[in-house]
């Protein structure tokens, strides 16, 4: 009897440990991330064509009436960033220095395309077309340059970052809807709970949209995305198909998704925490990157706080052995209000400044394509302006070959030998 009861007792012990691995699991990975001291720095809301196009699209509209759902005040004058705000942004990065020597290297997450109500219809515009009341002189080539430079490394966000169609509806019905569009603000009614990748939008209308937005993508930026973060948080399982039927198998911010089919309080919470792991588990093919410092100056009263708190953060992430990946939203440098873009520029100087007191060695800057192909692969090969950008984030001598963007590689794949904890530039031989 005590046999059994004791039989019966390892039984439960070993299940209560499986199941305590499955829910801690993180992703498998070649690299030491405490040594690496890694930094990613995700923005989203890049190339997006709202919410206004400067702060006197609201003179004489009805704010209140539009009812667009809520989101954080500041939000309420988010805008295009332009030319200006680009190169500033771009010199702020350059001026905050890894430990081998690379600048800080923005990862902007772009919206690729827009719906402009113009002569009394709707026209798209992609990419790096924009509507009327958006057009920002030099902006392309103020982004080329920030590329160039190493400093800005795009990846892919959304389509429209809402339903199309309920924007069309909406703005169709006249009255208020229709002024806002008139004057180029991209809200509308209910248009905080029409996102782009809602469960009611039909499969094949989000394969179609998706193929767009690649194109669109891969012909603005010479290269296909190899990262995505969906709009507002929300997606679901079909999507996830998707995007790895099209080569996209690094996503970003799952511990942040929205799941529309799960119920609200802590069973929802129960079960996202399961589908999360369960996902992790049964798509070994996909690396899922969460987002685990913060940096929303806007969006808060006292900026130094938020700047010491995403220090603690990341310091936090090394320690527990992960890359430090900060959420940054654009709203934070772009902005209709130039105090607030001033501010956050200001605010991620000090963090960039800050990370060197971290500990003896200061951090390297990374982006999506090299975190998942030092995880895949121990190495990385990443282009940034005429070089490649060479990691080896193991002890030991590796081949590596460049990142590829979403799809299969295209003519011949160079190798490189990689000496062990090798970081440094090798000739990628590309010119502008
Ligand atoms: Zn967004």
């Amino acid at each position: 009897m005590a046999r059994r009861r004791r039989g019966v007792l390892m039984v439960t012990l070993v299940g209560a440990l499986a199941g305590l691995a499955f829910l801690t699991a993180g992703q498998p990975g070649a690299v030491d991330w405490r040594r690496l001291r890694a930094v990613a720095l995700h923005s989203d809301d890049w190339g997006l064509a709202g919410f206004v196009p400067s702060v006197d699209a609201w003179v004489g509209l009805d704010r209140a009436a539009l009812s667009p759902g809520r989101f954080p005040d500041v939000y309420w004058n988010s805008t295009l960033e332009d030319s200006a705000c680009v190169a500033r942004l771009a010199a702020v990065l350059a001026g905050g220095r890894g430990r081998d020597g690379r600048p800080a290297v923005l990862q902007p997450n772009y919206v690729v395309s827009a719906l402009d109500w113009t002569g009394g219809q709707w026209v798209r515009r992609d990419l790096p077309d924009f509507p009327e009341t958006y057009r920002r002189p030099g902006l392309w080539q103020a982004m080329a340059e920030a590329m160039w430079a190493g400093v800005w490394y795009p990846e892919y966000h959304a389509a429209w970052h809402y339903d199309p169609q309920r924007r069309r509806q909406a703005v169709a019905a006249g009255g208020v809807a229709l002024a806002a569009a008139e004057r180029g603000v991209m809200l509308f009614p209910g248009s905080e709970a029409a996102r782009e990748l809602g469960p009611w939008r039909p499969t094949s209308e989000l394969a179609a949209e998706l193929d767009a937005g690649l194109a669109v993508f891969t012909a603005a930026f010479g290269r296909g995305p190899g990262s995505i973060i969906a709009p507002d948080y929300t997606w679901d399982g079909r999507c996830e198909d998707l995007w790895e039927s099209r080569g996209l198998t690094v996503i970003q911010a799952k511990r942040e998704q929205r799941h529309p089919g799960l119920p609200p309080g802590a069973g929802g919470r129960v079960l996202k925490v399961l589908d999360r792991q369960w996902s992790r588990a049964r798509h070994r093919g996909r690396i899922y990157l969460e987002r685990n410092c913060r940096l929303e100056p806007a969006q808060a009263p006292d900026a130094g706080a938020v700047v010491a708190a995403c220090l603690d953060q990341t310091r936090r992430a090394w320690r527990c052995g992960e890359p430090a990946i900060v959420e940054t939203h654009r709203v934070n440098f772009a902005h209709g209000d130039a105090a607030v873009a001033a501010a956050g520029r200001e605010a991620l100087a000090v963090y960039l400044a800050g990370l060197a007191g971290l500990g003896e060695t200061g951090p390297v800057f990374l982006v999506d394509a090299e975190i998942a192909s030092l995880v895949r692969r121990g190495t990385s090969l990443v282009e940034a302006g005429d070089v490649l950008v060479a990691r080896n984030g193991t002890r030991s001598r590796r081949l590596a070959i460049p990142v590829a963007p979403a799809g299969p590689p295209k003519g011949t794949v160079a190798l490189y030998l990689l000496e062990g904890g090798f970081q440094g530039l090798v000739a990628a031989g590309r010119s502008r």
